[in-house]
């Protein structure tokens, strides 16, 4: 336990936990730096700093966004999460969130059109109500879970394998940021820009390395540590990308709440001797 968190879910988008319960729970697993990172939203962020401030941890403004990036060879468009943290002026980056939540309430209702068209029943309603109604903060986890309650699959996992992820039937992409502009606009917030998981898109070893090379070039900041369940020949990969394009790291879980249970708030990866934390250049304090 290193007691950095800079990558977590809240219940404003597909984490379990609200963001009061968020910070309760870090304080007791001994995390003293907490960054919320919901889905192409910040709106869980002044509620966290605000239960924190009845205790000892530090807060930092974070999202993960959905973005895209492409090899221009292939002309073939990926998906890729942006995880922004520590803004010191947010506003270019909640305009653009402003944008990417409209986009996000639009896939839903596509994906759920699609859906019925596989399953023959319309479950967008069912879909809804899982986020008060608002149709901006749904996620594909939620529309995997409401396929388990309707007995469609059996686990959530399942929804993905058989519909949700891309090459399925109701796959729609994320038609938002590119990856350059995400870089920018984060920025332009005075923030960090860190590439989230770089070895959980699918990719393979040779596009995962064009990712990373072209996440430097574009002036990203950090990149995430693979985590302590994934292969060690694949953090001795990521290591040395680091290392060869000279970025810093971040360590966060990922933690989801139940929604995830095998991923525990605050389980975070070791730097190697020599990597740079990103969290030593945070502003916030
Ligand atoms: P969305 O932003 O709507 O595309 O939803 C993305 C979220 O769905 C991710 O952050 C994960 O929490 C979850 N997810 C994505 N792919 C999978 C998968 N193959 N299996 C289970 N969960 C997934
Ligand atoms: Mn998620
Ligand atoms: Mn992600
Ligand atoms: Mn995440």
């Amino acid at each position: 336990m290193q007691g950095i968190d800079l990558h977590t879910h809240s219940n404003i988008s597909d984490g379990t936990l609200s963001p009061d319960a968020l910070v309760k729970s870090a304080v007791e697993c001994g995390i003293r730096m907490l960054a919320l990172t919901d889905h192409d939203t910040m709106d869980g962020v002044e509620l966290v700093r605000k239960t924190a401030q009845d205790h000892d941890i530090k807060i930092i403004s974070g999202v993960e966004i959905s973005s895209q990036w492409s090899r221009p060879a292939t002309k073939k468009s990926y998906g890729v999460h942006i995880v922004a943290l520590d803004m010191q002026q947010p506003e270019p980056l909640l305009d653009a969130l402003a944008i990417q939540k409209k986009i996000r309430a639009e896939r839903a209702k596509q994906i759920c059109h699609l859906l019925k068209n596989c399953i023959g029943q319309d479950i967008y309603e069912n879909v809804l109500a899982q986020v008060d109604g608002e149709a901006d903060r749904i996620t594909r986890t939620h529309i995997a879970k409401t396929l388990v309650e309707k007995a469609i699959v059996s686990r959530p996992q399942q929804a993905f394998d058989r519909f949700l992820k891309e090459g399925k039937r109701a796959f729609v992409k994320f038609d938002g940021l590119s990856l350059a502009d995400t870089i920018q606009i984060i920025h332009q917030s005075e923030g960090y820009a860190i590439l989230a998981h770089p070895t959980r898109y699918d990719l393979s070893a040779t596009n995962v390395r064009y990712l990373i090379e072209l996440f430097s070039e574009l002036k990203g900041d950090a990149v995430e540590l693979p985590s302590n369940s994934e292969p060690l020949s694949t953090r001795g990969m990521v290591d040395r990308m680091i290392e060869q394009f000279n970025l810093k790291v971040s360590i966060g879980s990922d933690f989801h709440g139940d929604n995830m249970p095998w991923i525990k708030l605050g389980n975070t990866p070791v730097p190697k001797v020599g990597q740079q934390g990103i969290w030593e250049s945070f502003r916030s304090f």
